[in-house]
């Protein structure tokens, strides 16, 4: 059994599943496949799912996150984190009234992709699927957020516009849980990076239950909060689940945490470190945090206080009365809505206006010797996503920020994740909608590498 995978801001990983020649310390029978250096075990395919399944149960249960009478909904994301969570929560309680919510977010490739996933997931698994169309509902997707000053903080408004939708959601389908997939590695490198920066408030945030800030809002609640980021993808792999296979283009050449990163190192020599600075954060430091900030409040008598939004009518505390998903969405309605995508009659019509206009050939050197858009430079995606910081700064410089960056592969696919990267980087970068062949289709001019030759002569 083999799996690859990625993740948002993780390179691509392979996980393969095979047998370490030794019997499974649990059942004693089976040959193991997984080791678990924090347990001292080594386990069959079929003793670590039970072990993952009672882990799941067991947290559930220790931290009242439901109970028989609720109604909880499962945020997927399509990622093998929500996928675990969902496959265990189901084998753990197969009485329990639970549903799936999905997001289609209108990520260019992305979010369709997902959704054949999650509609699979869902399918097999026998729960019911409440999908939110961004655009449908709201008139606008995540990448409208590119033309924003946003475009280089797109996870982060993702993420806020996710959360946001994910309650109204749990309001419209009646369920008062709301469970999400946050894994050990995430919870606890977001804690280090938190406890650096001095922000003890996020880190309260990080608990693995978060009552509702006022009644008629869902629990939150987060059942993989204790397991090791690994292991969802274990889980996924042998249990064979359905599970994302592509990159979200906003992640294209982004890295790994340096927490993350620093956990797994010190993992190496000490097994358990990341459950210890769970329990730290959780058992210590958090309930210390809110001491203090209790007796701060009763001293100065300044309680943060919890309104409805004006616009959507969630809570929020922020001063004016507007939440930060309709803080972020009215100012992209002020923008207007600007595509990343060009077709090539845009293209046509941008050069009448006499826009200046650099074709990004981002195929492989060898297809674009055979053929290109005339005039084009060639940028491989991999130069792009390796060193994309020098790739946008030679661009800069020698064209100028002025210049229209029209990014082209086969078929539209390839080069929008470069397109995006270009508006991180400030650059004006398109996309060309369906790539060399529809413009090609469509009459566009191309040379080939005999007219190479002959203009060479
Ligand atoms: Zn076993
Ligand atoms: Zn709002």
């Amino acid at each position: 059994m083999a799996l690859r995978y990625s993740k948002c801001g993780l390179p691509a990983m392979t996980v393969e599943v095979k047998g370490l020649g030794v019997r499974c310390s649990e059942c004693k029978r089976e040959e193991a496949v997984i080791e678990l250096k924090y347990a001292r075990k080594k386990l069959c395919p079929k003793c670590f799912t039970d072990f993952f399944v009672r882990r799941v149960k067991r947290t559930v249960e220790k931290y009242r996150m439901f109970g028989p009478k609720d109604r909880v909904a499962v945020a997927l994301s399509g990622g093998k984190d929500s996928v675990a969570l969902l496959d265990a929560l189901k084998r753990a309680f197969p009485d329990q009234d639970i549903v799936a919510f999905y997001i289609d977010l209108g990520i260019h490739h992305y979010s369709s992709h997902l959704k054949e996933k999650v509609k699979a997931l869902t399918d097999r698994l026998g729960v019911p699927l409440y999908i939110y169309d961004l655009k449908e509902r709201e008139g606008y997707v995540i990448d409208d957020f590119l033309t924003t000053k946003f475009r280089s903080k797109m996870c982060s408004v993702c993420g806020i516009v996710k959360r946001a939708v994910f309650t109204q959601m749990a309001k419209e389908v009646g369920a008062t849980v709301m469970a999400t997939g946050h894994n050990l590695d995430d919870t606890v490198g977001t804690m280090l990076s938190a406890f650096f920066a001095g922000d003890f408030e996020s880190i309260s945030r990080l608990r693995p239950v978060l009552k509702p800030l006022v009644p008629g809002q869902p629990k939150k609640v987060k059942p993989l909060f204790n397991t090791p980021e690994m292991e969802d993808l274990y889980y996924v792999v042998i249990n064979d689940l359905p599970v994302q296979e592509c990159h979200c283009p906003h992640s294209f050449g982004a890295s790994v945490s340096k927490y993350k990163r620093m956990l797994d190192e010190m993992e190496k020599s000490n097994p358990n470190v990341k459950f210890q600075l769970l329990s730290v954060f959780l058992k210590k430091l958090v309930p210390m945090y809110e001491k203090v900030k209790e007796m701060e409040e009763e001293r100065t008598q300044v309680f943060l206080e919890v309104k409805e939004c004006k616009v959507c009518g969630l809570p929020t505390s922020s001063p004016d009365g507007i939440c930060s998903r309709c803080r972020r969405v009215a100012m992209l309605k002020e923008r207007g809505g600007q595509k990343v995508e060009i077709s090539a009659e845009e293209v046509r019509s941008l050069m009448e206006e006499g826009k200046r206009v650099v074709f990004v050939d981002v195929r492989s050197p060898s297809a674009y010797r055979m053929e290109r858009i005339p005039g084009a430079i060639n940028v491989p995606k991999e130069e792009f996503e390796f060193n994309q910081r020098k790739a946008i700064k030679k661009l800069r410089r020698k064209y100028g920020k002025g210049t229209v960056f029209v990014t082209y592969c086969y078929a539209g696919r390839e080069s929008y994740p470069v397109a995006v990267a270009l508006r991180r980087g400030g650059l004006k970068g398109y996309s060309l909608l369906g790539g060399i062949s529809e413009w090609k289709e469509k009459g566009g001019e191309v040379e080939t590498s005999d007219a190479e030759v002959k203009t060479g002569t």
